[in-house]
């Protein structure tokens, strides 16, 4: 069996984590099986989906790597829908209903306050023909609810297990609106039996509409495909995601300096037992991922933990790998030595302009007043040029001898003042990048 699977967003927004979460999984199932991955864009609400939107989430797929085999808009499927509509109306498994949502409130309250489960009361189904016709013609216009089969409604989860629902809970829900557009329900049955779509993966809160669009499926005479529903996200507490995190959008975290590939080690295992590690490429992920690892426990989101991910993967990416995109920050000298000089200390790539100032233009050196005599004689003990990694050794070791001062007292205000900053990378490795001139300039206390 091929497999087929969808990431359907609604372009009525920016993707966040969450919906990241899910493109990636579906995306990896994919690949994983030499599968085919539709880009399902819902954008059946015309009032809040827009082509910005659209074209956002492709820019950001696309950012973080997953790419799709089809691109298909629901927009574009209307007559589809209609088609489909009108198949469950000749089969009579859809009603026209009448209520106001005002109607369909007061019922749900009434049914709250008697302490019962807020389940439509098909009071539109009891109508007769007569009833519906005088409607009709005083104008009344209908919204359309799917007649659900009172049954058992069970299928095998790829991460949930044995799922079962009683139809009797379940209210006959809305496939049609009052002024004729399709709510998500049927449109999203009707794509995944067109598309031959053979794996649904998506967030927990979907459960129920499983149930109901298993009996869409049956009703339009389909085979539901096989279904997987991930635990959501929650915050660090366990809490669900506050409102801060979850608009948290992937646009905000790119342009917060994190890496496309921090996102997808980390979404990759988030919420299986499975070790999340700084991963350097896709093909990485594809070969450890296993749906069935996911768990039903909430999968708990870290922003420290994307962070200190990002700083690893950083440290971690040779030269080669981002060379260009240091050219592109205009950092003219920022060759290959001051790359691996710097790594180590990066949280984002960005953080490389600082250490680009320390090493070739101007800085502030911090010298206390009393420690300008001990820079002069740093100062005359400086080797001469070239320098190397021994350097640093060399003249701290000559530093030493002569002034009698270790550990941090001799370190800290040659740190100082040669950075203007108390912590770093390696003097080791800065200080043939800062070069003669520079440190004998910082040592006497100027700019550069
Ligand atoms: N547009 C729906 C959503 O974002 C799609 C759900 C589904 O995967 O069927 O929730």
């Amino acid at each position: 069996m091929t497999v087929i699977v969808r990431f359907a967003p609604s372009p009525t927004g920016l993707l966040h984590i969450g919906n990241i979460r899910m493109a990636l999984v579906n995306w990896l199932y994919a690949r994983k099986s030499s599968g085919h991955v539709i880009l399902r864009l819902d954008d059946t609400d015309q009032e809040r989906s827009t082509d910005a939107f659209a074209n956002a989430i492709q820019e950001d797929l696309k950012w973080l790597g997953l790419s799709w085999d089809q691109l298909e808009k629901q927009s574009n499927r209307l007559a589809d829908y209609d088609a489909a509509f009108q198949r469950l109306k000749s089969d009579g498994r859809v009603y026209p209903c009448f209520e106001t949502s005002e109607d369909l409130e007061y019922k749900r309250r009434r049914a709250m306050r008697s302490g019962k489960p807020p389940i439509y009361d098909r009071a539109s189904l009891k109508l007769s023909e007569d009833q519906i016709e005088g409607k009709l013609a005083a104008g009344e216009a209908p919204h359309w609810r799917f007649k659900l089969n009172h049954s058992e409604i069970a299928f095998d989860d790829l991460v949930r297990g044995h799922v079962s629902f009683d139809g009797n809970n379940l209210s006959d829900p809305v496939l049609v609106r009052a002024d004729g557009t399709y709510l998500y329900m049927m449109p999203s049955t009707v794509d995944d039996i067109d598309m031959a779509v053979s794996h649904v993966i998506r967030g927990e809160d979907h459960v129920t509409n499983s149930a109901i669009q298993i009996q869409l499926f049956e009703a339009l005479g389909a085979e539901a495909p096989a279904f997987a529903h991930l635990s959501l996200l929650t915050d660090v507490a366990g809490g669900g995601l506050s409102k801060r995190l979850g608009s948290m959008s992937l646009q905000q975290m790119r342009r917060d300096g994190i890496e496309p590939m921090s996102i997808n080690s980390l979404l990759a295992h988030l919420g299986t037992s499975d070790d999340i590690a700084p991963c350097h490429q896709l093909q990485e992920l594809i070969d450890s991922f296993d749906i069935s690892h996911f768990g039903r426990a909430a999968a708990k989101f870290d922003p420290d933990r994307l962070w200190s991910l990002n700083a690893s993967l950083l440290h971690e990416t040779p030269y080669d790998a981002v060379g260009e995109r240091l050219k592109g920050l205009e950092l003219s000298q920022a060759n290959e030595a001051f790359w691996d000089a710097i790594r180590p200390n990066l949280r984002r790539l960005e953080d490389a302009r600082i250490w680009h100032a320390v090493c070739f233009s101007d800085i502030c050196p911090s010298i206390a007043d009393n420690d300008r005599e001990f820079m002069a004689t740093a100062k005359s003990l400086l080797p001469g040029e070239p320098w190397d990694d021994t350097t640093w050794a060399t003249w701290t070791g000559a530093v030493k001898e002569e002034t009698g001062r270790k550990g941090k007292s001799l370190f800290l205000p040659l740190r100082l003042a040669l950075t203007g900053l108390d912590h770093g990378p390696e003097l080791k490795q800065l200080l043939p990048l800062i070069g003669r001139e520079f440190t004998q300039n910082r040592l006497s206390g100027n700019p550069s």
